[in-house]
């Protein structure tokens, strides 16, 4: 029986040129806050790492801050533009309905910690945010608001959403966008979207897993959430991990994929799935969408059900939402897309990556009968 994996919107394999880097920087010495020989070449090598990844994502180097992860970058944007906004007396933060739980769980802190008044965007049943209901809120109540978190594409669905609208509207108040989906699979520029900060992570588009990048504007400077050496701009103290992040920009330099070929391989999953299970619905079927996700709901099926099921027939796929102490929750996405609690929990994310192949798909578009016919006889049971 095959091995299928269909979860690369959670983590993807390495790829070559991101493991040979990296395994070449791991047995080089160095600390690059040293001034002495080996601390400077280690410097020198995290610099060249910091262009490269400043010239694929069309910022300068001085943008690039590195951090731990994507939930990192999200956390250090939001919070900090927070704190710097409210210093000027703005006290609101606009988030959009659908962003990822590393938006909205420090959205939700800010207000209960501090004084924070959250809003959120909501989506239309096509998972676009509604840029009328952001304007009328900007004309209404501008100069309140210290932050607009609106992500580039979505995790579950795949959807891109009108980031560079979001800017127009937004005027000077700062916007922040949490790009980890989109860097590598749709075309992306930090400088022709305006945004003041946006969010990256590795693991997504062929690298190492555990960093990432905050991109923020030479000219703000916000307060840190870790303190200590002052590396990083003096916004994120930590002795740089080098071996990771010139593992990160080799997978940032490197193809990661054709994402035309992946839309045709994506394509050929959708159109063999509707026609085994024809009540299946994809979400977002009608929005501009990421090449590599696909979000489905099966009527009548419990997507944890799906999951194991699917797992035992060897593919790996996802709920798409987050679990609590193991219970899947309804995705927050698909409810603010419209769904019942019932249908958002009837879907799964399925999502291709550049190791991906037409076999894969149609292994799982097979299998896929038999799951649903368990799955709704599980789900009456
Ligand atoms: N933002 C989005 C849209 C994501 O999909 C993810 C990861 O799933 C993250 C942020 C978090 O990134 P990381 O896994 O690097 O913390």
């Amino acid at each position: 029986m095959p091995s299928i994996y269909l979860d690369h919107a959670a983590t993807t394999p390495m790829v070559e040129e991101a493991l040979i880097a990296m395994t070449a920087q791991l047995a080089r010495l160095g600390n690059p806050s040293s001034l002495h020989t080996h601390g400077r070449a280690t410097r020198k090598t995290l610099e060249d790492a910091r262009e490269v990844i400043a010239k694929e994502v069309g910022c300068l180097p001085s943008e690039v801050i590195f951090t731990a992860s994507g939930t990192e970058a999200n956390n250090t944007a939001l919070k900090g533009l927070y704190w710097q906004g409210r210093d000027n007396g703005r006290h609101v933060v606009v988030i959009s309905a659908i962003e990822h739980h590393a938006i909205v769980d420090p959205a939700h802190w800010l207000q209960e910690h501090e004084g924070a008044e959250v809003i959120a965007i909501p989506v239309n049943t096509d998972g676009v945010i509604e840029l009328e209901f952001l304007k009328e809120l900007v004309a209404a109540r501008g100069n309140e608001i210290a932050v607009i978190s609106v992500m580039h594409a979505n995790n579950e669905t795949g959807v891109i959403q009108p980031v560079r609208a979001v800017v127009e509207i937004a005027g000077d108040i700062p916007v922040h966008t949490d790009a980890v989906q989109s860097f590598k699979k749709t075309p992306l520029s930090f400088n022709e979207l305006g945004v003041y900060a946006m969010s990256l992570s590795a693991h997504k588009i062929g690298g190492p897993l555990g960093i990432g990048a905050l991109i923020l504007r030479r000219t703000i400077e916000i307060p840190a959430l870790l303190h200590g050496g002052g590396q990083e701009r003096e916004i994120r103290s930590g002795t740089l991990n080098a071996p990771s992040i010139v593992g990160f920009a080799a997978a940032a330099h490197s193809k990661y994929y054709d994402a035309k070929q992946v839309a045709a391989l994506r394509d050929s999953f959708i159109a063999g799935l509707v026609t085994h299970i024809p009540d299946a619905t994809i979400n977002g079927l009608a929005s501009d969408r990421l090449p590599g996700i696909v979000n489905v709901t099966f009527p009548g099926t419990q997507s944890d059900t799906l999951l194991l099921l699917m797992d035992g027939q060897k593919v790996s796929c996802s709920t798409g939402s987050a679990c609590s102490a193991g219970v899947h929750e309804a995705s927050h996405v698909l409810l603010a897309m419209g769904h019942t609690h019932v249908t958002a929990q009837s879907s799964l994310r399925f999502s291709f990556g550049a190791t991906s192949t037409y076999a894969d798909c149609d292994y799982a578009v097979s299998v896929l009968p038999d799951v649903i016919t368990r799955g709704r006889a599980a789900n009456l049971s």
